[in-house]
């Protein structure tokens, strides 16, 4: 498993992330479950990084998110 954000999925918004979790079900066609929820920061670059469970088959998973473009940006 790696946090290497070179390959997270880049998105704008938390609504997105889970937006993005929505719309990739489990390989069985159950619904994502997000168990936990991290910040990752990595060569200065900041992540969040999903885990998931199944709510079907209980299967597990991760998702990993690039939110530079939101995340620490001035108000
Ligand atoms: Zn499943």
């Amino acid at each position: 498993m790696t946090d290497d954000l070179a390959k997270a999925i880049r998105v704008d918004s938390v609504g997105q992330e889970y937006a993005i979790v929505a719309a990739t079900p489990c390989a069985c066609g159950g619904r994502w479950r997000v168990i936990r929820q991290a910040l990752v920061q990595h060569a200065g670059r900041f992540g969040d990084r999903l885990e998931v469970t199944c709510a079907q088959c209980g299967a597990t998973g991760v998702f990993l998110f690039d939110i530079s473009a939101f995340f620490g940006a001035p108000l």
